[in-house]
């Protein structure tokens, strides 16, 4: 609500009365000079608005000098001390520390453009003939033409975002954003083409499955497991930073790593796995199509697990790999606690190793994080693999317990 700043300790109550008028019954005249006095107002109150929120002190007053196109009692709006000052809320907002400029990159000898690379030169223009010469290293080259080189022949736009912090002014940040435009691809056939399953709804980690099938037989090609790095290890390394934190030592430096290795480890780790999995699809593919099920759990279902952030950060990676390959793919969940043969509810055994799922009705058993494996390729029309999908060292007991059961659906071969 706007009213002027408010005191400390102090509420405010409203009631609101509302009138309607028809504008067609209005004097156009008056009503014209109205939307006049909006137009200008709008102008003004935006650009006081963002710099005070800014502190940009030219702005505000700049903003104050074009407030005299108002008539002079509607420039109470902008004065602190009136009653029907607007931007009280203002000075309660964050003010944004960031600061980013946006310029298109293109190759050497562009000189209309904002930016451009010329040798190991990143060169960015800051008007008057001046010029900011940024060195790129050579690794910095090679991954932007193998990127290029990825989508070939789509053309990548590109462009620099030059970033700067306030509260950290030592660093400049400057990135270099691609951008490729295609078709959203459309589902190809799944007999023949080469399935790939993504379960992050695993305690492990991320749980993948390769697989092919020519529509008689599914043919399970490989199962891996990506296992996050070791946490005991990060958090221990996180605890001793913060303690020297704490104790004095570098206190700025010591925190921020002890964030780092907490958090952006995770993070790092999921682009990683994200781009092994893709490596290993294209590897895998090899001339066929490609259909790929992300099967990344709802926020709700994983709340207070540490891989939360971890996992839930796969989905972004992932939708943005699936873009730029133009990969078609669904993210679709499918149950893992339902027999995919019989529609009985699994029951959990514990290995050391393992959580096997098994069913008592119909015999099925495997690795919990395979299951919903198997109701995707039944989505998909396709016949059921043989299972388990790879070998499982089952419980004494449950074997026995299995062994009772004769009807073996899809047999384990
Ligand atoms: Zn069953």
């Amino acid at each position: 609500m706007g009213g002027k700043k408010r005191k400390r300790g102090v509420v405010e109550g409203f009631r609101v009365l509302t009138l309607l008028y028809y504008v067609s019954e209005l004097p156009a005249g008056a009503f014209q000079r109205l939307v006049e006095l909006f137009r200008v107002h709008r102008a003004v109150a935006a650009l006081y608005f963002w710099s005070k929120r800014l502190k940009l002190d030219e702005g505000v007053g700049l903003a104050l000098e074009r407030a005299r196109q108002l008539p002079s009692y509607y420039r109470h709006a902008f004065d602190e001390r009136s009653q029907v000052y607007q931007f009280g809320e203002v000075e309660r907002m964050g003010r944004p520390r960031k600061i980013v400029l946006k310029l298109p990159l293109a190759d050497a000898l562009h000189y209309h453009c904002g930016c451009y690379i010329e040798d190991n030169t990143l060169v960015v223009r800051l008007g008057g003939r001046e010029r900011l010469e940024l060195p790129l290293p050579e690794r910095a080259l090679k991954w932007l033409q193998e990127k290029e080189r990825e989508v070939a022949p789509l053309k990548v736009t590109k462009i620099v975002r030059v970033q700067w912090r306030e509260d950290r002014p030592e660093h400049l940040k400057v990135q270099i954003v691609l951008r490729v435009e295609r078709k959203k691809p459309e589902m190809p056939d799944p007999k023949g083409a080469l399935l790939v399953y993504v379960d992050a709804n695993s305690d492990y980690g991320i749980v993948a499955v390769y697989a092919v099938s020519d529509g008689s037989e599914t043919r399970v090609l490989e199962t891996p497991k990506l296992r996050p790095p070791n946490r005991g290890r990060r958090l221990k390394a996180a605890a001793k930073r913060q303690a020297a934190a704490a104790y004095g030592h570098k206190r700025g430096i010591n925190l921020a790593l002890a964030r780092l290795s907490t958090r952006l480890r995770a993070r790092g780790w999921v682009k990683a796995a994200a781009a092994r999995i893709f490596k290993k699809a294209f590897q895998r593919a090899s001339g066929r199509s490609l259909i790929m099920n992300f099967d990344i759990p709802d926020p709700e279902s994983i709340k207070g697990s540490y891989l939360q952030k971890t996992l839930l950060s796969l989905e972004k990676v992932a939708k943005n790999l699936v873009n730029w390959f133009g990969v078609y793919a669904t993210f679709e969940c499918y149950p893992s606690t339902v027999c995919p043969y019989c529609g009985s509810k699994l029951k959990i055994a514990y290995t050391r190793r393992t959580r096997v799922a098994y069913c008592t009705k119909c015999g099925f058993y495997d690795d919990r994080d395979y299951v919903p494996f198997y109701h995707w390729v039944k989505e998909l029309g396709l016949p059921m693999p043989k299972w388990p999908l790879r070998k499982l060292q089952l419980p004494e007991e449950l074997r026995r317990k299995l062994l009772i059961n004769s009807v073996r659906p899809g047999s384990p071969g």
